[in-house]
């Protein structure tokens, strides 16, 4: 609250960064009001899904690896206005193949934040990974403090409760333009007017907000969901997230586990792609993701494929969260890659304390950046 008074606060987007910074203010008594351009939640945008990683080995990325701690801290928080955890911690587990420089900045990473973790003797790899390709591996590392968030469960419950807290959700009110010199949006031809505007649109961001298509490319990226053969089902329900990082594969699945499907895709960007095209992943947008499973996991040609899609998100260079002031009251919020969900929480807990003069514009576009020397002290509880 500014000098007591409640701000209206309009965000654009119903994804998890946009529900969570309405979740962010309303608790801080703010007036919310989210704009979506289709259902909420949208099938379409980049949140939208049965499961999503979460974990604590961030590579060179040291500023996020040091925010994890807060962003699980703040998961819980949301758990509990939720009256319900919508996570599980069935750890994470790392296959290399040849030298990976990943690896020593993760393993200084956890050290520093005491995650439990261990190398799994490549010995061991067939008998408690049955499903994995033993071939050139050199490293296998097996770390506590990761897991399955489920995005659609947690959606589903923000959005109750969202509404139950007076946020003003409107579906199908796609935003046209906004001004964020003057705090307002134009929705089907209508002006609505705010004291703050908050641009949370996805892989749409770049439409409303052009200068971020200097910063951020929306990249298309297809997953599919699988069935495992029989003989692998058992192996698989206990399974941990795979991530395989070696050079030819880079690929990850998470396992069919507490009423999910086991899903597979890739991090390699493509950087192409439009938001608005068809969906269903065409053989050429699933072709990398095959060839780098095949080489991740034995016997692939035996799962069945249940389904398959193209899915989007933003890409910024160096992986980094874009969180801007834009005019004279406007935000504008682009995660970044494959780790937006996860940070999501935080990011947006950040730049609701950024909304109501809690911290500057400067510390919170820094910090959100995960530059390692900015902090904003202790998350909400
Ligand atoms: C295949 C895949 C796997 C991923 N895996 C992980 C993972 O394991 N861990 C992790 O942490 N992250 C992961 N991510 C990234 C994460 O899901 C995203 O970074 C995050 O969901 C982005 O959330 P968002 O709210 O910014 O965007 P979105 O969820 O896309 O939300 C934006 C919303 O804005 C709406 N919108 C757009 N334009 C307008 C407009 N003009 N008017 C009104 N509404 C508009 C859209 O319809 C959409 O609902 C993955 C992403 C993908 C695609």
């Amino acid at each position: 609250m500014v000098r007591g008074v409640p701000l209206k606060v309009i965000v654009v987007g119903a994804g998890i960064a946009g529900l969570t910074l309405a979740w962010a203010l309303s608790r801080r008594g703010h007036a919310v009001s989210v704009y979506e351009q289709g259902p909420i939640p949208n099938p379409i945008a980049s949140s939208f899904d049965e499961h999503r990683t979460t974990r604590h080995a961030y590579g060179s990325m040291t500023g996020y690896a040091n925010l994890m701690p807060k962003a699980f801290q703040i998961w819980e928080t949301l758990f509990r206005d939720l009256g319900r955890r919508h996570y599980e911690p069935v750890g994470i587990v790392y296959f290399m193949r040849g030298g990976t420089p990943w690896l020593e900045p993760s393993l200084a990473s956890l050290n520093q934040l005491a995650v439990p973790y261990k190398e799994v003797p490549i010995a061991d790899v067939p008998g408690r990974f049955p499903m994995i390709n033993p071939e050139g591996l050199t490293h296998v590392l097996e770390t506590e403090g990761a897991g399955m968030l489920f995005p659609n469960r947690i959606m589903s419950d923000l959005i109750v409760l969202l509404s139950q807290r007076g946020v003003g959700l409107h579906a199908y009110s796609k935003v046209d333009s906004v001004d964020p010199d003057r705090a307002t949006i134009t929705v089907g031809g209508e002006t609505i007017g705010a004291d703050v505007v908050a641009v949370t649109a996805g892989p749409w961001v770049d439409r409303l907000i052009p200068m971020l298509k200097r910063m951020v490319t929306p990249s298309r990226q297809a997953v599919a969901y699988l069935a495992p053969p029989p003989e692998l089902a058992e192996a698989w329900s206990r399974a941990p997230v795979i991530a395989d990082l070696s050079e030819e594969s880079r690929c990850y699945a998470l396992p069919p586990r507490f009423g999910t499907r086991m899903k597979v895709g890739n991090h390699n960007f493509t950087r192409e792609g439009d938001p608005d095209a068809p969906r269903l992943a065409s053989d050429d947008d699933l072709e990398p993701v095959r060839r780098s499973v095949r080489r991740a996991f034995l016997g692939f040609e035996r799962y069945a494929e249940l389904e398959r899609k193209a899915c989007y998100y933003t890409v910024e260079d160096k992986e980094q969260f874009v969180v801007r002031p834009i005019g004279a009251s406007g935000w504008v919020v682009s995660a970044c890659s494959g780790h937006g969900f996860k940070l999501q929480p935080l990011i947006t807990d950040g730049l609701a304390r950024a909304i109501v003069g809690e911290c500057d514009a400067d510390t919170v576009t820094g910090w959100a950046a995960g530059r390692s020397n900015v902090d904003l002290g202790e998350v909400t509880r």
